[in-house]
């Protein structure tokens, strides 16, 4: 049954709005979606700054009891229940609408996206009802357009290895774990014991290795969060853990999320964004291992185990820079899912959503060097 606002019109498409009361919209029926894969889809009018859409159609199953996990750094966290209803909630910095899945399906079969999703992606949730959700979205989206690939974005706490064979068997092409933290005592401190939250560092670990077994090579990752008290040593550590099995990395900068409880702490240092960045990359795609990597005492990168020539021309082509994640048609190292905004502002990129001009490039070498500049704005902007 459609939920409905007022008891009157059933819901086809919600965008958050704090005047109103939110309609109970459950999945499979309904799934949240990006704004930026809406305004792709022509659901939501608007423009991004320099991006005209996104090749990767990003859904979230959608309760009205919302996540049951805790994670201090989430804007869909638990602990937000009292102030904003799950489907008014910001995730990764911007708003997510609700519509009905077989319209979204619908409008993608009739070409609303122009053609330009080459990438869907399913991230799971926390909740008893998430595992067979999933299975629903994914065994619909394959039947009706196979032409674009799916992703799982996965919540392992509620998950058995069974689960990503049934996934993979259903037709997921790649599955990705958000481990976020890069070490156990983080991982504790922000979506662990720490917070009263669920999760389990070890089974985060686990389902990496069933992915990699169940999924294969170069059909699984891991997301990682820059930011949150590691050193750089460290995240590289895990980044190299993932490349070893087989799997890419997904990188996302720390942004205080509006609301969450770590709203208070700083965005990452962007020189250390950049560095982790340009590592990330060279062991994910130029086979240079972290221990070829020279460290200071504070596991700073001082050397990327590579000639400075093939450094710099590296850096100039910005590649490295840009939004990290599960690929699009053409390019296996340009993720079709750029995530525009996701983890910063317009006026200060952090993952850039489109491939860097040389004016971003130079504020990029800017922040390698430590200067305090903002990359992402072009002069007459
Ligand atoms: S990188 Fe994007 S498409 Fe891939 S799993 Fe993460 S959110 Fe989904």
């Amino acid at each position: 049954m459609s939920a409905v606002i007022d008891g009157t019109q059933p819901i086809r498409f919600y965008r958050p709005n704090p005047h109103v009361r939110t309609p109970a919209m459950r999945s499979p029926e309904y799934v949240q979606m990006s704004t930026a894969a809406a305004i792709t889809l022509g659901l939501v009018a608007g423009q991004m700054h320099r991006v005209s859409c996104t090749h990767c159609l990003n859904l979230l199953v959608t309760y009205p009891e919302g996540c049951r996990a805790n994670c201090a750094y989430c804007g869909l966290a638990r602990h937000r229940e009292e102030a904003r209803d799950y489907a008014d909630r910001n995730f990764i910095r911007v708003d997510w609408p609700t519509a009905r899945y077989d319209e979204v399906i619908e409008r993608v079969q009739a070409g609303s996206d122009r053609g330009r999703f080459e990438r869907m992606c399913i991230s799971m949730i926390t909740h008893p009802e998430s595992n067979a959700d999933t299975y629903v979205l994914l065994e619909k989206w394959v039947r009706a357009v196979p032409q674009v690939p799916v992703s799982i974005l996965s919540n392992p706490t509620t998950l058995e290895r069974a689960d990503l064979v049934r996934m993979r068997d259903l037709g997921a092409e790649i599955f990705t774990v958000a481990l976020d933290a890069a070490t156990p005592a983080i991982f504790d401190r922000t979506r662990g014991k720490g917070v009263d939250s669920p999760h389990k560092y070890e089974k985060y670990w686990a389902a990496i290795e069933w992915a990699a077994a169940v999924f294969g090579p170069e059909r699984f990752g891991a997301h990682l969060i820059c930011g949150m008290g590691e050193t750089e040593r460290e995240i590289l550590d895990a980044c190299q853990r993932v490349k070893d099995l087989g799997g890419h990395n997904h990188m996302f900068a720390f942004f205080p999320e509006r609301g969450s409880l770590m709203e208070d702490w700083p965005a990452v240092d962007r020189g250390q964004w950049r560095r982790v960045q340009l590592a990330r990359f060279l062991i994910d795609f130029r086979g240079v291992r972290v221990d070829a990597m020279d460290f200071d005492a504070d596991g700073r990168v001082v050397d990327f185990g590579v000639a400075r020539a093939e450094l710099d021309a590296l850096i100039a082509s910005g590649t490295p820079f840009r939004t990290s994640g599960c690929p699009g048609k053409d390019d296996d190292r340009v993720s079709a899912c750029n995530r525009p905004y996701g983890d910063s502002s317009p006026t200060d990129i952090l993952s850039f959503p489109f491939a860097p001009a040389a004016e971003d490039v130079a504020a990029v070498q800017r922040q390698l060097a430590g200067e305090p500049v903002r990359a992402g704005l072009l002069a007459g902007d």
